[in-house]
């Protein structure tokens, strides 16, 4: 009905919301000009479906990732499908994680568990310290990142040195320790991998395995 308004006074047309001068813009959102079907037929959206039926509050809102300083691409933590991910950011922390376009993979997608990443970064509860529980003792202690390193290198190489097989009970080569097992998680993306399959390979581990959906 508002169309057919416009083509018979057409003049009306004319007094278009866009070019108006900002006191009216600005007016307030109780002054008659201001109201949706009035708006409608003084601006440019004879249908209804742009701004001009807009509320302020929908009007006052903005992108999630407008103020972001730059973007990272990255892959899902998640799962083996490997989405994709562009890591938007702002003054160094993360502010919001979306899909990426670019991705042959997920061509711009992620599913709910991807899309709530976010909330994963930023968590109050996430452990950003490394831990550590003594033997038999019920409280965890926090530990430095060479403190920690060392201690797991120690421990490898003695599981590694107890769990050693050199031939098996006929004399054959074996060349093994069965001390050493790897179970990844899905979490671990290609490269992670790589490097992890190679470390306990070239150590002689022979059990090696990923945990992964796909
Ligand atoms: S958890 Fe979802 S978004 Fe993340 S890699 Fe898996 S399928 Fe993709």
């Amino acid at each position: 009905m508002v169309c057919c308004v416009i083509l018979e006074i057409p003049s009306l047309a004319l007094l278009d919301f866009y070019s108006a001068p900002e006191y009216i813009k600005n007016m307030s959102r109780f002054s008659p000009l201001n109201w949706p079907v009035v708006r409608q037929i003084r601006g440019r959206d004879p249908f209804g479906r742009d701004v001009n039926t807009q509320s302020q509050k929908s009007k006052d809102k903005r992108g999630r990732i407008e103020e972001a300083d730059r973007v990272v691409q990255s892959v899902c933590p998640y799962c083996a499908v490997g989405c994709s991910q562009r890591i938007y950011v702002k003054d160094d922390r993360v502010i919001q994680v979306e899909g990426d376009p670019d991705s042959p993979i997920s061509r711009g997608r992620l599913c709910p568990k991807g899309s709530a990443s976010e909330q994963l970064i930023n968590s109050a509860s996430r452990l950003t310290t490394i831990k550590y529980r003594a033997p038999y003792s019920t409280e965890w202690q926090e530990l430095d990142e060479d403190t920690a390193m060392d201690m797991i290198a120690d421990r490898y190489l003695e599981a590694r040195r107890n769990g050693w097989q050199d031939t098996d009970d006929e004399g054959r080569r074996l060349n093994r320790t069965m001390g050493v097992a790897g179970l990844g998680g899905a979490t671990l993306d290609n490269e992670e991998n790589y490097l992890i399959k190679k470390l306990f390979t070239a150590t002689g581990a022979i059990q090696v395995e990923n945990q992964a959906r796909i």
